[in-house]
This record gives C-alpha cells, sequence and structure tokens, in this order.
C-alpha cells in the first residue's frame, strides 16, 4: 500500500490550520498533522518524519535551529498572512525553504507545498544513491583490506616461496584490477632482476625472464626505494618490446636493502591505477619480501641442522642427547651400534627402557647430590667407553662417549710390565737394605758415612713401598684378589684407626669418628678393604697440618653403605682433582717434606671399583677433602666371587 504523504503543522491560529487542511492539502491527498513546540517536538519528528512541516511566527528561533540542524532534508515553509519582501528574503536567509502568504490562492499554495516535497524526495533519493556508492566502495575496501589479511596468513604459515610469491602476484592483479603483474627479484652476484613469479588475467604473457637494472624503470624504483606509477593513453615502452598503458612498481625491501620489484601492468585497456592500488601493492610487497626474508631464515636453518645433524652422525664418538625428563632426543649411528639399536625405535623414549647398559644408567640415575660428570662404562662386547656428561641448559643432557679399550690394553700391558719389574727388584733392594745394616757391624763409621747410610736406607724404603703398592696394584688390576667374604666393616675402621694412633699423636691431631648404628654387611677382600681405608686415613693424616681435624663417616643410604673420610688440610686445587686417582699423580699445592708414590689412591680406586663401588673427592682448596665411597650393601646384592 502507497503510504500518502504526509504535512505537519505548527500553526498558532487553528482557522488557518483547518483552511489550510481542508481546502488545500486534504484534496491534494496530504494526510496533515499538527504539532505543538515543546520537548516531544524532536522525538515525534525522529519517528515519522513527514514531508514537509508548516509553521508560524510562533516556532521560536531556538526550535528552529534546532530543526535545521537534526532535520536538514526536512522542507521548512514559513506561513504568515502577509510578508514584506524584506520579511521573506529574512525567511529564506533563516533556512525556510518556501515562504507562504494568506494572499496566494490555493493552486499557488499547493505548487509551493508539493515542490518543497518533491525537493525532499529528490534529496533522499541523491542520499541514498551516494550512501550506496560508498558503502560499495567500502566494502570493496574491506573486502581488498580481509585478501591482503589471508595472505599474511597464508605467509606466516607457508614454507614454500614460490607459491607464497605466486599467490602475492595473483592477488597484486586482481586487487587493482590490472591485466597482469610480475614479481622480480634481484640477483646478487650481476644487479640484474629475475622474474620469480607472474599472473595475467588475458591471453598475453610477460615473457621477460631477465632485466638489467641500469637505466630503467625498474632500476629507478630499485635504487630509489620508491613507487612508481605510469599512466598514458599511448602505448609506453618501458623495456625493449614491453609496452604498457600503465603500470605500478613498488620495491621490495628488506631491511635497508631493494631486494625486487612487484609491478602491475595495463597494455590494452585504458584504465589507470590509483595511489589506493599502490598502497596495496606496497602491502603485498612487503609480505613478499617476510616471506623471503623467512625462507632466507629457513634454508640457513635447514643447511645448518644438517651439517650439525652429519657431523653427529658421523663423528666416531658415541653422541646421546637426553631431554629433562631423560628421554632420548638424539642419539647416533657410534651409540646405535654400540647398544645394538634401531633410531626410529628409541627416539623420544626413556633412555632405561632403550638401554641396559648398567654402568651408564647407573651414571645418569645418580640422585643429584652423587652427580658426575662422567665415568667409564664397560659394553657388552667387552668394550670400554669413557662417557662425559654435559648439561645443556633448556635441553637437557648431552652424553660424549669414547672408545678407550685400547687404552685400556695399553694399561693392563703395562701394568703386567711393571709387576714383574717390580717383582725381580725386590730381592736385589732387600740385599741392599741389608748389607747397610751389616756395614756399622764390620767397623766402626765417622758421623758423615752414618748418615749417607741412613740416606741409602731411606732411599731403598721408598723405593721399597712404591714397589710394594706397584705389585699390590698389578694384583688387584688383575683380579688375584678375588677371594669375597661377609664382611663387617667397623671393626675393620677401629682397627685401621688404632694402626695410626702413633701418628695422629705425633702431629697432634684429632679423629672424629661417626658411625652410625645399622650398618650393613658387606661383600668383600678383608685385606683390601683395610688397606682401603689405611690409606685414605694415612693421606688424610698425611696432608693436613698439625693440630688439625679429621675424620670417619659411615652410614647406610637405601641398599648402600655410604663412608666418608674427611679432613681439614690443605685441601687439591680444583683443576687437578680428576687427576688424582691416577697412577702417580701428585697434585702441586703439596709441602715439600711430604714424601709419597702418588700409588695410594689409585690402589683405593682399584679396590673400591673391584667391590662394585664408586668414589669421588670433593675438595676446597686450603680448608679440607672429603672422600665418599658408596659400596653396594650384601643384602641387596648377590656376590659375585663368594667363595672362590
Ligand atoms: P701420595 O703417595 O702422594 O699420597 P696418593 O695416590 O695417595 O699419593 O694421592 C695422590 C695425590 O692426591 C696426593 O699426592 C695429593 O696431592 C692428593 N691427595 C690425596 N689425599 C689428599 C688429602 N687428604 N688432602 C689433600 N690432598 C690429597
Amino acid at each position: 500500500m502507497v503510504r500518502s504523504k504526509r504535512i505537519a503543522l505548527i500553526l498558532e491560529d487553528d482557522t488557518t490550520a483547518n483552511r489550510l487542511t481542508v481546502q488545500v492539502l486534504q484534496p491534494a491527498g496530504y494526510q496533515v498533522e499538527r504539532l505543538r513546540e515543546n520537548a516531544e517536538l524532536k522525538a515525534q519528528l525522529q519517528a515519522d518524519l513527514p514531508n514537509a512541516l508548516i509553521v508560524d511566527r510562533s516556532l521560536s528561533s531556538k526550535a528552529l535551529r534546532l530543526l535545521l540542524r537534526e532535520f536538514p532534508t526536512l522542507p521548512l515553509i514559513y506561513w504568515t498572512t502577509q510578508a514584506q519582501p524584506d520579511e521573506v528574503l529574512n525567511r529564506y536567509q533563516e533556512g525556510f525553504q518556501a515562504v507562504l502568504t494568506a494572499q496566494e490562492d490555493q493552486v499557488q499554495t499547493l505548487f509551493v507545498i508539493n515542490r518543497a516535497v518533491q525537493r525532499q524526495e529528490d534529496w533522499q533519493k541523491w542520499v541514498q544513491l551516494e550512501s550506496t556508492r560508498h558503502t560499495q566502495s567500502l566494502e570493496k575496501r574491506v573486502e581488498d583490506l580481509e585478501r591482503l589479511h589471508r595472505i599474511g596468513g597464508k605467509i606466516s604459515a607457508s614454507l614454500n616461496l614460490d607459491q607464497v610469491l605466486k599467490e602475492v602476484v595473483i592477488a597484486a592483479v586482481e586487487l587493482t584490477d590490472a591485466e597482469e603483474g610480475n614479481l622480480m627479484l634481484l640477483e646478487q652476484d650481476n644487479g640484474n632482476l629475475i622474474l620469480r613469479a607472474a599472473h595475467s588475467v588475458g591471453e598475453q604473457k610477460t615473457n621477460i625472464l631477465r632485466v638489467p637494472i641500469y637505466d630503467t624503470l625498474l632500476g629507478e624504483v630499485i635504487r630509489t626505494q620508491r613507487a612508481v606509477i605510469l599512466e598514458s593513453s599511448e602505448l609506453t615502452k618501458i623495456q625493449t618490446a614491453f609496452l604498457v598503458r600503465a603500470l605500478i612498481y613498488v620495491p621490495l625491501v628488506m631491511g635497508e636493502q631493494s631486494i625486487g620489484v612487484l609491478g602491475v601492468y595495463n597494455r590494452q585497456r585504458e584504465q589507470t591505477f590509483t595511489n589506493y592500488h599502490q598502497m596495496l601493492l606496497e602491502a603485498l610487497a612487503d609480505y613478499a619480501a617476510i616471506a623471503i626474508q623467512n625462507a632466507h631464515y629457513y634454508t640457513a636453518n635447514e643447511r645448518e641442522r644438517h651439517k650439525l645433524h652429519t657431523i653427529l652422525t658421523n663423528v666416531r664418538d658415541g653422541v646421546l642427547v637426553l631431554d629433562e625428563e631423560q628421554r632420548i632426543l638424539l642419539i647416533n649411528a657410534t651409540c646405535l651400534e654400540a647398544f645394538g639399536l634401531n633410531e626410529p625405535d628409541c627416539l623420544g623414549k626413556p633412555i632405561e627402557n632403550v638401554i641396559s647398559n648398567q654402568d651408564l644408567i647407573f651414571m645418569l640415575k645418580r640422585p643429584a647430590s652423587q652427580w658426575v660428570k662422567g665415568g667409564e662404562i664397560r659394553l657388552e662386547d667387552g668394550r670400554i667407553w669413557n662417557c662425559q656428561l654435559t648439561p645443556i641448559e633448556d635441553v637437557g643432557l648431552a652424553v660424549t662417549m669414547h672408545d678407550i679399550t685400547y687404552l685400556k690394553e695399553l694399561d693392563r700391558v703395562k701394568s703386567e710390565f711393571v709387576s714383574a719389574v717390580s717383582h725381580d727388584l725386590r730381592s736385589p733392594l732387600t740385599a741392599i737394605l741389608g748389607y747397610t745394616e751389616l756395614i756399622g757391624r764390620v767397623g766402626s763409621l765417622n758421623e758423615r758415612q752414618q748418615e749417607f747410610i741412613r740416606r741409602v736406607q731411606a732411599s731403598v724404603q721408598g723405593i721399597t713401598a712404591l714397589i710394594s703398592d706397584l705389585l699390590d696394584l698389578g694384583r688387584i688390576e688383575a683380579g688375584l684378589d678375588a677371594h669375597k667374604e661377609l664382611i663387617d666393616l667397623r671393626p675393620l675402621l677401629r682397627q685401621s684407626v688404632e694402626n695410626f694412633n702413633s701418628f695422629l699423636t705425633e702431629k697432634g691431631q684429632k679423629l672424629q669418628m661417626d658411625i652410625s648404628s645399622s650398618i650393613p654387611l658387606i661383600w668383600g677382600n678383608a685385606v683390601r678393604l683395610q688397606q682401603m681405608i689405611a690409606n685414605l686415613i694415612s693421606n688424610a693424616i698425611k696432608y693436613t697440618p698439625k693440630e688439625g681435624k679429621l675424620g670417619i663417616r659411615m652410614w647406610q643410604e637405601d641398599s648402600q653403605l655410604i663412608l666418608q673420610v674427611w679432613d681439614s688440610g690443605v685441601g687439591i686445587p680444583p683443576a687437578e682433582q680428576p687427576y688424582i686417582f691416577d697412577k702417580f699423580y701428585r697434585a702441586s699445592n703439596l709441602p715439600e717434606d711430604i714424601s709419597g708414590t702418588g700409588l695410594g689412591l689409585t690402589i683405593v680406586k682399584s679396590i673400591v671399583e673391584d667391590h662394585q663401588g664408586r668414589i669421588w673427592v670433593e675438595s676446597t682448596l686450603g680448608e679440607g677433602t672429603t672422600f665418599t665411597i658408596v659400596l653396594p650393601a650384601a643384602e641387596m646384592e648377590t656376590p659375585q666371587h663368594p667363595s672362590t
């Protein structure tokens, strides 16, 4: 149903209002409504805007301003009984669209009203058209921006550079409504631009593959890092045999450098490009530059990763990397071969589920307080590897393993040789010592001769001690002291301490014993265990100054017996601590008058290992040293050689 047009009246005189309504407006098909100037006027008009409003002088100027401001398309007609030309002019200046007087006849009055209503309709149509046009253009822009956004997303998600560049060019062509587009990248070595991606809507194909940039428009874009828009009604030759009517070139910039150009062209169509198109293209060029940078990083990263992988896979040493939960992150071929594993099977699995070598697992699973930087492990095939454990922040732990079987073998041969020679040296030394004692009996000696003989005897005793250490070591290493029995270490400890009482008194030292009440039995060789304790106590006494403190602690922890021998002596320089268990090694900080063979700790370590135990040292220079030995308790361990 077509709604009839409405005219609103704000007139003080009822007769005038009635006359207008009955004689002019209603016969012309208008609906008429009387309004008043009051607080609701604005709301009433907003709810249902009439096609025109006829007012008289009763309308205040404040209300007039409100109407003009809030309802600019509402035609306002001024009604007056009669008007001088001056007044008519004033009303027009105030913003009224027409002035009606009582003098006008009905036809004239209706004509004025109709014209005002018509004007309003024309305006409204125009406003509607304009807003549709703007909305369409805004919608197109929103679409363009969404397209840009989608491409941005794809770029960060894709590592396929060719595909990304192709997408950028297609988007460039479509967003600028061009016939064709391309993306060229600069070749570093010769300064040429080479085509990387192209797209065209029609039949035409860009044939350029490589363009020298000197003296070309492209060269200018590269040099100035500025976009260029070219438009002409004529065809312009921009390169040999490449004619265009309009184009945009925008540079691809990475850091400070131009790396290429993104271009769109119209060769047939006369349509030109705008700044808006340039802005879109610049955004696309930025995306392309980011994609290229990503690809560079990725390739560099991949190359490094590949290099590292090749190195790790091919090194002859074993390499194993564990995460913080000790799951396998990386394992190289040497390790796989040594533990008889298959790489894909073991990656990501906990180490203890994959590798059965107990030496290695024991080393890795030690509680934090007993953590070691490395040690030796024996493989099933008899090879011996030296393992180094290196914690890596935010990754876990790297284990590097080096085959030292040949060193061990050399060591064994050397020990055998030393044992044999030592044995043969013993008898002549005993003879020398015997004869030096006899010299005094066959004639009197002066003081200097006696002094010389004392020195000979001291030296021979030194050599004899050395030889007996060497022979002990030889026996232990050769496994000749295999006899083991259930042993309570407490009486052995007490016996050893007693043996050193005279030395302790001589140096005024105090030895503190902290032995826990429940100590497990262990499977062991009594003579060797006593030797182990004696060597440690003797060192503690030797390397602690007079009046110093030393002590022994012993307790049980789970199925292990822990023995500590500590002192408040000279300590061991940190850099030398890894070597003190080596044969003949004596630290550099020892007072000159303290003699020794450098074999005591080697013997201790051999005995500990012969009892499936571990030993380590903690020492602070000038403050003291603590040796800790962990031995397995007999209750938990099946003896290896219980009765041999
Ligand atoms: P040595 O016969 O020299 O005592 P050891 O093999 O028993 O040989 O010890 C090797 C080296 O370790 C010693 O020379 C000394 O430098 C160092 N060392 C051993 N025990 C202690 C200790 N309790 N305090 C300080 N240094 C020690």
